[in-house]
């Protein structure tokens, strides 16, 4: 029979050090974690060896009073919390009183504070005296999970460590733009932001300036704020998204859902959008104590939050621009639109999309055609310079956005069918289609059932050319039965949307060149068609000026 003991004190605090302090980056996020919540205005992060040599936190915030600091460090030791009434509300970002006493477990600290320094190595303290009297707390971490071999085992390469501190530092760093926050790797400048409350700045500085120059901001909404990339920007990753609540750094899986929900119809499959978004939330409508790095939160009312964070980005994507045509990534005009008056364009442009749809028709003009150039792009003349338009692309959008009023509205538009077509499609379709009837019909499609494995179609929209109804009703019926959730209609109606709009290749006149404008012009995200593809190029007038020499 096996014998039960008590775990001795350094055993006990080293496994509860394990699930706080997973890896040198989780050490790093803790420290900043308590700058941020003593109102530091300046936290620089200096880390050697991946942070197993050393990680240095200091900031200009509170501090530590001398007498307080031995107490810093013992476990369950916090200044933020005190009665259990408490945890209802936490609004900053520590709470447990654990992190200062399971990084000492792990490793060697020093730490400096109101004229007070203290050492603990290993859980014990091993110095305790006056210190130099600076204003914040400066925070010294040595030989980080030297006494726990096996975690030291567990970690990544060097590199990933690395990428992993400057990660959290980032995020911190994009949330809180007043703060300014300076990190370097073993002596090197990785992170530096300016503190003066200006995000996009913040972004060029993780990102770049031609990234930030493309964000859009969430303006004018009590509950979210911060900035999406609009769609002429994306990556092939979601490493470019952080979510917070109230500041607070999180991940969650239904945010990044609700996120990319918005960015269905404007980002091709695989692509992702760069997000900063923080949820300003009543603290207590949340609860922050669900994970030991507190890394997930839980919302008391989730659908609430997302359907607001939905409303901020889809207001916020309103404000999207057309593709712009540049010879090279790079070029002075990229960087130039990081300036001042290019910001007062984004706020225009997000001002117009929110403001009344008719004022926004009105003040854009309409693009005007000037011929059909390869096998389907139309080029045009619009206000802003040259624009080619892919006209499959474009027409999608069109019929797209038209079906979908038409369902939202129950009003389908459908022509019947001189002679009623048969198709052959599979069972499950044609259950898929029964389930649907009405949807269909809204859509504009009708159809009697003609055996077990055939359909029997009478009528189809109106714009659909009568010769493609059999690929056209296989396809909407595989999109409508493939896709059982919510998409399952819009998916259908780019199908139809797709086998309806002209092709790219079909010649078209000037009078159909002319209404295909009008119609993209007027369209709602009009930058890309239903499967995120770009509907048009602009070719803008400033850079043929440049290209020309034109400007002096
Ligand atoms: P928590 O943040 O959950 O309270 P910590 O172990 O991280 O627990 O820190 C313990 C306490 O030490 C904090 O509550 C705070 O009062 C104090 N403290 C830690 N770091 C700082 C800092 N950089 N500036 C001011 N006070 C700090
Ligand atoms: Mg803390």
């Amino acid at each position: 029979m096996t014998t039960i003991h008590l775990l001795a004190p350094e055993v006990a605090d080293a496994i509860a050090a394990g699930e706080v302090i997973e890896r040198p980056a989780s050490g790093v996020k803790e420290l900043v974690e308590n700058a941020l919540d003593a109102e530091a205005r300046r936290i620089s992060v200096d880390v050697r060896g991946a942070g197993k040599i050393s990680i240095r936190v200091s900031d200009d915030g509170g501090g530590i009073s001398a007498d307080d600091l031995g107490m810093a460090f013992m476990r369950h030791a916090t200044s933020k919390v005190t009665t259990l009434a408490d945890l209802d509300g936490i609004a900053s970002l520590g709470f447990r009183g654990e992190a200062l006493a399971s990084i000492a477990s792990v490793a060697d600290v020093e730490c400096t504070s109101a004229g007070a320094r203290i050492r603990v190595r290993s859980g014990e303290v091993v110095e305790h005296g006056s210190g130099p009297l600076l204003p914040g707390v400066t925070m010294e971490v040595k030989d980080l999970f030297a006494n726990v071999p096996a975690r030291l085992k567990f970690l990544k390469s060097d590199a990933t460590e690395q990428a992993a501190i400057k990660d959290a530092v980032i995020s911190l760093a994009l949330l809180h733009p007043h703060v300014r926050f300076q990190l370097t790797l073993d002596g090197r400048a990785a992170v530096g932001t300016t503190g003066d409350g200006d995000r996009r700045r913040v972004i060029a500085s993780v990102h770049g300036a031609p990234v930030a120059a493309e964000m859009l901001e969430m303006v004018g909404m009590p509950l979210v704020t911060g900035m999406v990339s609009q769609p002429r920007m994306s990556r092939g990753s979601r490493d470019g998204i952080v979510f917070a609540v109230n500041g607070r750094p999180i991940s969650s899986r239904p945010l990044l859902y609700a996120l990319e929900e918005c960015y269905q119809g404007r980002l091709e499959r695989g692509r992702h959008p760069i997000a900063v978004i923080d949820i300003g939330i009543d603290p207590q409508l949340v609860d922050v104590n669900v994970h030991p790095a507190k890394r997930e939160v839980r919302f008391r009312e989730e659908g609430a939050v997302f359907s607001a964070l939905q409303r901020a980005v889809r207001s916020a994507l309103g404000g999207s621009e057309p593709y712009r045509y540049q010879s090279s990534a790079g070029t002075p005009a990229a960087a130039s639109r990081e300036t001042a008056p290019q910001l007062s364009l984004h706020e225009a442009a997000t001002a117009l999309a929110t403001a009344d749809r008719t004022a926004d028709r009105v003040a854009q003009s309409v693009l005007r055609p000037i011929g059909q150039v390869g096998p389907g792009y139309l080029v045009a003349e619009g206000p802003q310079g040259l624009v080619l338009v892919d006209q499959h692309a474009a027409h999608e959008r069109v019929l797209y956005n038209r079906l979908l009023e038409r369902l939202r509205t129950g009003r389908g538009m459908s022509q019947p069918l001189l002679m009623p077509q048969a198709v052959d499609v599979e069972p499950r379709l044609i259950a898929a289609a029964v389930d649907r009837r009405e949807d269909l019909a809204n859509l504009g499609l009708e159809y009697e059932e003609f055996g077990p494995r055939s359909l029997r179609i009478t009528a189809v929209p109106v714009e659909m050319p009568a010769g493609r109804a059999t690929a056209a009703v296989q396809e909407t019926l595989a999109a409508l039965a493939d896709n059982r959730g919510e998409g399952a209609l819009e998916k259908a109606a780019a199908a139809l949307a797709c086998h309806s709009a002209v092709r790219f290749g079909d010649v078209l006149d000037t009078a159909e060149q002319r209404r295909l404008l009008v119609d993209l012009e007027a369209a709602e995200e009009s930058v890309t068609c239903p499967h995120g593809r770009p509907t048009r190029l602009l070719l803008e007038w400033s850079d043929l000026t440049r290209h020309f020499r034109r400007n002096y």
